[in-house]
Parts: C-alpha cells; structure tokens; sequence
C-alpha cells in the first residue's frame, strides 16, 4: 500500500516537507520538477504514515483504499516516475 497524489496537484511542495522519509518526488533541485505536471509518492519508499495529507491545500493525497474510482489510473502514474 502506499498514498497516492493525483493531478490536483499544485507544486507547492507542501508534502515535500512534511514526509519523514523523502519519497515525494520530483523535488524542486532534480532536473525535471519544471517539467512534471505533478509531484509522485514513491510506493517503495512510503511508510503510510499519513502525514502528507492533512498539509496539502487542494486535498491532492489519498490513501489507496479512499482513492475515488476517478483516480484509479494514478496509481500506476505514480509509480511510473519511479521506473
Ligand atoms: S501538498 Fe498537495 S498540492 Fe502541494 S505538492 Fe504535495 S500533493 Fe501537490
Ligand atoms: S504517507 Fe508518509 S511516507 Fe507516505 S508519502 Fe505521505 S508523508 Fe511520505
């Protein structure tokens, strides 16, 4: 299980910086955070602490059994950046 973001998703790295482990990527220093239309969680490396979702403004991160069916396809997208 891991925590998914989906395209709602703004940049702002707010989840970047609450996440203990550093599995939220693209960070703003690697090369293609200008390019990525959304951060990813890194289904690996998260812990499902959970902590990620209260702080990010537009309600972007599911835990995977809340994921709404519309988002589905987002759990394949994120761990697709990690590939
Ligand atoms: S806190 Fe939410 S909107 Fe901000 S970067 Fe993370 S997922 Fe995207
Ligand atoms: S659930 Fe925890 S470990 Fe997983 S992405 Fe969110 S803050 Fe990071």
């Amino acid at each position: 299980m891991a925590y998914i973001i989906v395209d709602t998703c703004t940049k702002d790295e707010h989840c970047i910086e609450t996440c203990p482990v550093n599995c939220i990527h693209p960070t703003k220093d690697e090369a293609d955070f200008a390019t990525a239309p959304q951060l990813y969680v890194n289904p690996v490396e998260c812990i499902d602490c959970g902590a990620c979702v209260p702080v990010c403004p537009t309600g972007s991160i599911f835990v995977l059994e809340e994921l709404p069916e519309e988002y589905k396809s987002f759990v394949d997208k994120n761990a697709a950046h990690f590939n």
